[in-house]
């Protein structure tokens, strides 16, 4: 046991490379691509550190060439979750006794690791499993995870560092234990970083993890293992099982050692997990923690004094980059009368020159959504709107699935502003304008509050008044509220990310606040010269 306070070294967010044509780091990243793209990759569960195959395995396919195999992963079921839960509730005194410093060296190992020999691994997975180009991979998988890594290794050191005051006589001492049991986290398809944090998080405070990816992430969930194992976590405390998400639902929302459930995805899963929990409340040993950041229905408002090239700016990479595929994706705007012919014609002019396509053309801005159930779901919203007298499809619309799942950016012009593309989460490339009067921005404030989700928004505007009086009227319509700026591209460390109604528990991933969900505090008061006379002065 070491006998001094460490300090951690100070995070810093990690540089974004530019990939520019003839940089070194694109050669770098598109050779590794190449060589990963014919590999065929055998992907294991890992339970304890061991590699689990079973004879159900299930193709691999990049999103945007679908002919194309890039390897499969084995399947598993109920057997599988109920290890990896042994696994966790094993591993888990070692790991808990293990001293604070050695379980953030790991962590700070994993960043360096990942800012070198991983990076390009990493981004490529990215790329080619969950349809990202260059610069979503590296922002997300690159450069996020890393700082996920590094400042939460410092929030936990100033976490730890909080402690109470002592009376007279006395020492009071917080100590932040572990949760009991394991932690199940639930991660969704589109960061990378997400899922990686999802388990670190928890892991890092000294909890145990049973760990069930997305289907459609599972290509770079396999990358993700091979840096926590090079990086030394041990076997036992993330453990990564493939099954569909209710098989291991069933089973860990009813696990009488369930400590807490880290989730992101969608608003109706985390319902449904809330309410299994619920249900069986009285076979569980402690009242899970649960955190889960869910979905959006992304605003950007602008007021009449807007600077409108900078508006249709956010507009389109707000909406478009990822492929509409980010929680905080701008998905409805609204734009005042007077100035939206203009914001109209620079959108044309942008959505014109945006190309499509796969992800090894670095020219292409979008790429192709997630999977064929994404795809229908999106163009059922663009086929009614074309088909609806209550909305009209004025750029894009275009798509096509036969080489890969493709949907042009599409934005469509609502004359009610309850019109469904208005109020529902569609997740995808398209953004829904409704167009008001100049002289109603309060009531547009009131429409743009008034929806179940509250995860991101901006305001554009140019009149201090009119911004002062947005951010009041839009105070819960937002965990991340942005003045002048696209409502996507939180940054570890600088805007704590998470939204609250519907959008989630508000937790802040990659903030100090999340790291209080995985610790339970325990109070010490030691007397130091105790009483030895029950009577107190008043009684004489
Ligand atoms: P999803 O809800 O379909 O899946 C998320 C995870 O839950 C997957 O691993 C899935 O297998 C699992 N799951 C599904 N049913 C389950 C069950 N019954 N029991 C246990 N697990 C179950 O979400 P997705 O499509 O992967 O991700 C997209 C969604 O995530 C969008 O709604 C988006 O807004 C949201 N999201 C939110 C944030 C945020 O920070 N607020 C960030 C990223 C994504």
């Amino acid at each position: 046991m070491a006998n001094a306070f460490f300090e951690v070294p100070a995070a810093i967010n990690e540089p974004v490379k530019s990939y520019a044509p003839g940089s070194p780091e694109r050669e770098s990243l598109m050779s590794c691509l190449e060589k990963m793209k014919v590999e065929s990759t055998d992907i294991p569960m890992i339970i304890n550190g061991k590699e689990i195959r079973t004879n159900n395995q299930i193709k691999i396919h990049p999103p945007h060439e679908i002919k194309h195999c890039l390897g499969h992963y084995h399947y598993g079921d109920k057997s599988h979750v109920k290890q990896a839960i042994e696994a966790a509730l094993n591993a888990k005194e070692r790991w808990a006794n293990t001293s604070w410093e050695h379980r953030a060296s790991i962590f700070l190992k994993a960043a360096d690791l990942l800012a070198g020999p991983y990076r390009d691994r990493m981004n490529a997975a990215t790329m080619l499993g969950q349809s990202k180009n260059v610069f979503q991979a590296e922002i997300d998988a690159a450069c996020e995870m890393i700082d996920f890594f590094k400042f939460n290794v410092q929030f936990m050191t100033e976490l730890y560092m909080e402690q109470p005051e002592s009376g007279e006589g006395m020492w009071n001492r917080l100590d932040y234990r572990p949760l009991e049991g394991f932690v199940f986290a639930i991660t969704p398809f589109n960061f990378t970083s997400i899922c990686a944090n999802l388990c670190a998080a928890p892991a890092m405070m000294g909890n145990t993890i049973v760990w069930k990816p997305s289907e459609t992430q599972i290509y770079s969930a396999k990358v993700i293992m091979d840096l926590f194992k090079e990086a030394g976590v041990p076997d036992g405390v993330i453990n990564i099982i493939h099954t569909p998400g209710p098989v291991a639902g069933d089973v860990c929302f009813a696990h009488p050692e369930l400590g807490g459930i880290h989730f992101t995805g969608s608003t109706a899963t985390f319902k449904h997990i809330w309410k299994s929990v619920g249900q069986n409340i009285d076979a569980l040993k402690y009242y899970p923690r649960i955190v889960g950041e869910t979905g959006g229905k992304d605003f950007i408002v602008a007021h009449p004094s807007a600077d409108r090239k900078a508006l249709a700016t956010a507009m389109i990479r707000g909406s478009f980059e990822y492929q509409g595929q980010k929680c905080s994706a701008a998905s409805r705007a609204y734009v005042p009368q007077s100035m939206w012919e203009e914001v109209k014609s620079y959108l044309k002019e942008d959505i014109e020159s945006i190309k499509v396509g796969s992800v090894e053309d670095t020219s292409n801005f979008v790429n192709a959504v997630i999977d064929e159930r994404s795809y229908d779901k999106i163009k059922g919203f663009i086929d009614r709107a074309q088909e609806s007298s209550q909305a009209d499809v004025i750029f894009g619309g275009k798509c096509d699935k036969s080489q890969g799942y493709f949907v042009d950016p599409t934005i469509i012009l609502a004359k009610d502003s309850n019109y469904e593309t208005m109020v529902k989460e569609i997740f995808g490339p398209v953004l829904t304008v409704f167009v008001y009067e100049d002289s109603e921005w309060e009531t547009v404030l009131k429409l743009a509050n008034d929806n179940e989700y509250a995860l991101t928004g901006a305001i554009f505007s140019q009149d201090r008044y009119a911004i002062e009086t947005g951010a009041k009227a839009l105070e819960n319509a937002a965990g991340n509220f942005y003045i002048n700026d696209k409502p996507t591209g939180a940054v570890v460390g600088q805007q704590p990310f998470g939204g609250g109604r519907g959008s989630g528990t508000n937790d802040k991933a990659g903030a100090k606040q999340n790291l209080y969900r995985w610790v339970s505090p325990r109070t010490i008061k030691e007397t130091f010269v105790p009483p030895k006379d029950y009577r107190y002065p008043f009684l004489g």
